[in-house]
């Protein structure tokens, strides 16, 4: 068994299901892609796709945009933030975090990572008072403690803005992820919860920040073809001084998009269990930290991370190189050059940051894989075993 060798492949995504390729088929025939270019009476497929997403997410208003990190940016200049201005972000997370910052011009401000692969609210607490905005991003869908950041923001007058491009569809303490701060932001690209290839979600309660937002993602004055967008009344206060930054979604894409958020609920579901079964795998594995999860937390992750804490650089590498050797691909976030995805707060050279000694040694050790759901439960059982087997192999080794 020891040379036995996992064939799937991580980034392969289950194909669109059958209703949404037979919807992107009608709006392809019917050649009105642009959400604004409807026939006398249609419903445009995006405008009911922000319908059924705030009815999804209890938010009283929901806008789709071009990608995850055209939300995020939108979210930050609705809010007003200026160039210069600080913004408060996490040390790990996806280079389009801190990059949705300084696309507004402003300056990311690192906050550090904890075991639990969730935002320091120690460090936190003692960063507020410096700024205005926290953008707070649920890396690879964990979730902090949600009751207490939001009682530290409140403390210090922090605008909350949630990245929620790894938990659509999670929740803490029955609260679905994106509701606690002022505006939650999705990805539905490819690798996120819900798959349009490129694409982007925001919801609000907040008239003002959604008319605004509605304006910035290109509406003209044709927002009140919006059936999740604020009345007449918001937009006339904001619709001169209000941008244009053209990044809408078309009808195609939310085409695709309306059937998968039917099934949601469910593919999450398909996505716990997988992550479930690689956890019973690598339960009591000596040198080999899980991830705990917290009682408050609902996860849904797509993906898995394990920490090999204090292992030496060396050791790691050979865990990675031994595992993909097998067919399995871990990637590393400790690594002193960025791969792939996994820049870190110190790969990221336009914004300013101090080394982190406790997120340092988090992400020295931290391990990273997909579980897409054409995986089996069998596959998932297999990934665990051979990662066993070689971090069993190097840590007897000497890690
Ligand atoms: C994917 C991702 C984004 C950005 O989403 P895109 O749709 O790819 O722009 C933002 N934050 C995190 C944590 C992500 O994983």
């Amino acid at each position: 068994m020891k040379d036995d060798r996992f064939t799937g492949n991580f980034t392969q995504q289950e194909p669109l299901p059958e209703a949404a390729i037979e919807a992107a088929v009608r709006v392809m025939r019917s050649g009105r892609l642009h959400r604004y270019n409807t026939a006398p009476g249609e419903l445009a497929e995006t405008a009911l796709l922000e319908q059924e997403f705030a009815a999804y997410m209890g938010s009283a208003y929901a806008l789709a945009v071009a990608s995850g990190g055209y939300a995020l940016a939108t979210a930050l200049r609705a809010v007003g933030v200026e160039p210069g201005e600080p913004v408060l972000t996490n040390a790990f997370t996806l280079a389009p975090v801190p990059g949705a910052i300084a696309s507004v011009g402003a300056v990311p401000v690192f906050v550090g990572v904890t075991e639990g692969l969730v935002i320091d609210l120690d460090d936190l607490a003692a960063k507020a008072k410096g700024a205005r905005v926290l953008l707070l991003s649920h890396m690879r869908g964990h979730i902090a403690d949600m009751d207490r950041l939001m009682a530290i923001a409140e403390a210090a007058g922090l605008i909350v803005i949630e990245d929620c491009a790894h938990t659509m569809g999670a929740r803490w303490n029955g609260v679905l992820s994106g509701r606690h701060g002022l505006i939650g932001a999705y990805s539905t690209q490819t690798y996120k919860h819900l798959n349009s290839g490129e694409g982007g979600l925001l919801v609000t309660d907040d008239a003002e920040v959604a008319a605004k937002m509605v304006m910035l993602s290109g509406s003209y004055m044709l927002y009140d073809r919006h059936l999740a967008g604020p009345g007449r009344e918001a937009f006339e206060a904001v619709k001169y001084t209000t941008p244009n930054v053209s990044g809408r979604m078309d009808n195609l894409r939310a085409a695709v998009l309306r059937p998968q958020l039917a099934d949601l609920d469910a593919q999450c579901g398909r996505w716990n269990e997988r992550y479930r079964a690689v956890e019973a795998g690598l339960a009591a594995v000596p040198g080999l930290t899980l991830i705990a999860r917290p009682e408050a937390e609902d996860y849904v992750m797509s993906s898995f991370q394990f920490l090999l804490m204090d292992w030496s650089a060396a050791a790691v590498r050979d865990v990675v190189a031994r595992a993909g050797a097998r067919g399995v691909e871990l990637k590393w976030f400790g690594a002193a050059e960025p791969l792939g995805f996994t820049s870190r707060y110190d790969s990221w050279r336009y914004a300013p940051s101090a080394p982190m000694a406790r997120t340092d040694r988090v992400l020295a050790g931290l391990l990273d894989l997909r579980l897409p759901l054409t995986f089996s439960l069998e596959d998932c059982a297999t990934i665990a075993r051979i990662i066993r087997e070689e971090v069993g192999a190097v840590f007897q080794a000497g890690a």
